[in-house]
């Protein structure tokens, strides 16, 4: 919220981070939530929802890159991606940058995000829109999953946290209808919150997606303004091989993409897998009920 000058997140009880603000661009309650987009010296221009912190211009590469790459990487041949959330439009910046794909969904719940940072956070999309490929569809990503005739190759949930109209991406309805309109040997990847912060949205979202995929793990990256340690992210999949990719082929697939990045490294998607003890101690205990 704003107090002076400052926007104070609300994320966590008790624990915060606070941003100076420059300026104000935008602010407005639109029928899902409030939504500011301001300056900040260090971090430049930053989008909140509902208090909470969703994509800052400085940092925004690590998060987009991480949950595009590592699923189309080690894929290696997805045709069709579908994404869920995703407003900000960084997302979509990252995937059409894959050649190989040929069909794109994004699926958003509320057009004013689209719109508002189309206007004001232009470098998140980048032209994105724009590519032939893409299809933008408003509507809530759980209807969507779950009516859609259409199958994909790849699913990337880049929903808000678990409250409000995020919290329905995190639910067993949702993943039902992930892998109802998932292709076989496909990949599901979703942002899982601070795992230091909200261990409990990580185990709840092993039990319930363990249900529909037998291959469910995390991977992580460090985000700095999602704050509390390093952003864990979900993966499910039919075919745990797609996990065990080599670097070797990794870096072949990542060499012929023929795109640079600024975080990504097949390298790095290799170790992003390693977790730490309290992430495999929380995972085993889901694991014995
Ligand atoms: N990087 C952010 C994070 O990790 O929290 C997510 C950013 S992106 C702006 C989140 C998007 O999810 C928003 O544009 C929001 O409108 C969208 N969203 C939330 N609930 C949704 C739902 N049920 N269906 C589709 N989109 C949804």
């Amino acid at each position: 919220m704003l107090i002076e000058q400052r926007y104070f997140e609300t994320l966590h009880k008790g624990y915060g981070q606070y941003f100076d603000v420059s300026k104000v661009l935008f602010e407005q309650k639109t029928q899902q939530w409030h939504l500011i987009i301001f300056d900040n010296p260090t971090f430049g221009r930053i989008m909140a929802l509902d208090g909470v912190i969703q994509t800052t211009e400085r940092d925004e590469f690590i998060y987009h890159e991480m949950l595009t790459h590592v699923p189309l990487f080690s894929h290696g041949n997805a045709k069709r991606v579908l994404i869920i959330g995703g407003g900000d439009g960084g997302m979509l910046r990252e995937v059409v940058k894959h050649q190989n794909v040929e069909h794109i969904t994004m699926v958003e719940i509320d057009d004013a995000v689209v719109d508002m940072c189309k206007t004001y956070l232009p470098h998140h999309s980048n032209g994105a829109y724009q590519d032939p490929r893409v299809h933008l569809v408003i509507d809530d990503g759980a209807h969507f999953v779950n009516t859609t005739d259409q199958k994909f190759d790849v699913i990337i949930s880049d929903c808000t946290d678990p409250v409000g109209p995020g919290e329905v991406l995190f639910s067993s309805d949702f993943y039902a209808g992930c892998k109802r309109c998932l292709n076989d040997s496909g990949i599901f990847v979703a942002q899982n919150g601070v795992a230091f912060m909200q261990i409990d949205e990580l185990t709840t979202t092993a039990k319930r997606l363990g249900h529909y995929l037998p291959d469910v793990t995390f991977y992580n990256a460090a985000v700095p303004t999602y704050i509390g340690g390093a952003m864990t992210f979900a993966w499910g999949s039919d075919n745990p091989q797609l996990r065990q990719v080599s670097l070797e082929t990794l870096s072949e697939r990542f060499k012929n993409a023929h795109f640079q990045t600024r975080y990504y490294t097949p390298a790095l998607h290799a170790a992003s897998f390693a977790l730490p003890a309290f992430i495999e101690q929380a995972l085993a205990s889901v694991d014995e009920k």
